[in-house]
């Protein structure tokens, strides 16, 4: 199909791959302008047989467990972002020279012609919290807006439903970048890059490769993290529009062109007039809600966009003002006998957790769960001295207990040989008995939490109600 703008889908053989929150309602619109539609789903199960027969209802046929063949006459395949690259399926579409879209790329295209221009945002953390602060800051600025993409609000309902915006802050996943090769962003940001779903995209080259493509073809600024020397890379690689700026954060004093922080100012030095001299203040670290070093780099990136888009100072400050992070994103749940009690349960990988640690000074940390083979000798080395005592919960602890022997012997250790659900209560108690006055006691697990909870949601909701229990 080319790379141009498809306006033309009467009678386009289209084969949706995968049901669920992207594929049905890109068959719906597909079907809806005329394309012939399959839909080819790998799973058989009562939820699949649901959709599938609201489907089949409009007359779009369903192959319910046989994701694998392509259908005949394949033209174009629209994938659900998570199928991995390496199905044959795909194989088939390449040797057969057929397109594969995602979700995204579909948005893209599908988009109209004064269509609201995408300030995108991926990164291995921190990106659905960049991208709501992005929002607020553009609704302080009096912007139509909205948060959207991987981030519950899909960018075909975005793009397509009644809603006039001004401009979207578009929160991308890996995934989603992989399948969207025609997407220009007005600017966008890699927030930062760490070993991450690599047996998804098969090494950590390909992995960089696709979070690069968020910068391909930017107008205005590639944002990068100053620290993370990986993410300035991607931006020299990318291939941009004339003029287009990097535009570097950082939490030390920003250089010409970058965004930073002094004397617990943000500080701009990109979007100003003469920037080797000027700086123009935006915000307060306090404004910044949790300031944690992690976060207020997270704050940095979005005012970036939010500068690159020609947001004022003061909507930068007011925006970061107004946005309460969601639930489990280092979320203060109580103070108890002058200890805090923090639930970063979304803390699922060791990178978020290194974040969440750095930001406390004295520590009895809550960790594990499944570890996805992710090793933790570098976590627990750069946050041994931060340590006061650790709680292991869960099925892969005993790789973050041997990482504690070799790397911080003298940290007590309490092992909960459990994954019930109640071993949740257990592991507070055990961490009330450890931390003294100032210290925090951290959810920070650095592991999924299907092992123990549905999801990271209610491992949360467990931790919150330990502490709630143990302090009345
Ligand atoms: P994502 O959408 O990328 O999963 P979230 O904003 O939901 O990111 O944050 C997930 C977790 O990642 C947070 O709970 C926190 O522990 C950690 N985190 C957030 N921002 C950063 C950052 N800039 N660098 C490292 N870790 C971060």
């Amino acid at each position: 199909m080319g790379s141009g703008k498809v306006t033309d889908w009467q009678g386009k053989h289209v084969t949706v791959a995968g049901l669920g929150v992207s594929g049905v309602p890109a068959a719906k619109v597909l079907h809806a302008r005329g394309a012939i539609v399959t839909v080819v789903n790998d799973g058989d199960d009562a939820r699949a047989r649901e959709q599938a027969a609201e489907l089949e209802a409009l007359g779009i046929p369903v192959r319910l467990g046989d994701g694998a063949t392509l259908p005949e006459g394949t033209e174009l395949i629209v994938t659900a972002p998570g199928w991995k690259p390496d199905k044959p399926l795909f194989t088939a579409a390449r040797e057969a020279g057929v397109d594969v879209w995602g979700d995204v790329e579909l948005a893209w295209r599908l988009r109209g012609p004064d269509a609201a221009p995408w300030l995108a945002i991926t990164g291995t953390n921190g990106k659905t919290t960049t991208t709501q602060m992005l929002a607020s800051i553009l609704k302080a600025a009096g912007l139509r807006t909205a948060a959207v993409g991987n981030i519950g609000v899909s960018l075909l309902d975005a793009v397509l439903g009644e809603e006039q915006y001004d401009v979207l802050a578009v929160e991308l996943s890996s995934y989603q970048l992989h399948w969207a090769p025609s997407l220009r962003a007005h600017s966008a940001a890699v927030l930062n890059l760490a070993p991450d779903h690599l047996d998804w995209h098969g090494s950590m080259e390909a992995y960089a490769a696709d979070k690069g493509r968020i910068y391909e073809g930017n107008r205005i600024a590639c944002v990068y993290n100053v620290a993370d020397k990986a993410t300035e890379d991607l931006v020299r690689g990318a291939d941009v529009e004339e003029g287009c700026r990097a535009i570097g954060f950082t939490l030390g004093a920003p250089g010409p062109s970058q965004l930073g922080v002094v004397d617990g100012i943000l500080v701009d030095r990109a979007f100003v007039e003469n920037r080797q001299k000027n700086a123009q203040e935006l915000a307060e670290i306090s404004d910044v809600n949790p300031p944690a070093p992690h976060n207020i780099a997270n704050a940095l990136a979005a005012a970036a966009l939010a500068r690159a888009f020609g947001v004022p100072p003061k909507a930068v400050r007011d925006g970061l003002r107004a946005f309460t992070p969601d639930a489990h994103r280092i979320a203060h749940v109580a103070d108890v006998d002058g200890v805090a009690y923090v639930d970063d349960s979304k803390a699922t990988n060791t990178h978020a957790a290194e974040a969440s640690l750095a930001a406390y000074e004295s520590i009895v940390w809550i960790a594990g769960g499944l570890a996805k083979g992710a090793s933790f000798d570098e976590l627990v080395a750069k946050s041994a001295k931060r340590l006061r005592a650790v709680v292991l919960i869960g099925a892969d602890r005993a790789l973050i207990r041997e990482a504690l022997a070799r790397h911080a012997p003298e940290v007590p250790v309490v092992d909960l040989d459990r994954t019930d659900t109640g071993a949740m209560l257990q592991a507070v108690t055990e961490a009330k008995r450890l931390a003294q006055p100032g210290d925090t006691v951290l959810l920070a697990p650095a592991c999924a939490s299907m092992d123990m909870f549905t999801n990271y949601n209610k491992r949360g909701d467990a931790f919150a109600e330990a502490v709630r229990e143990l302090g009345s």
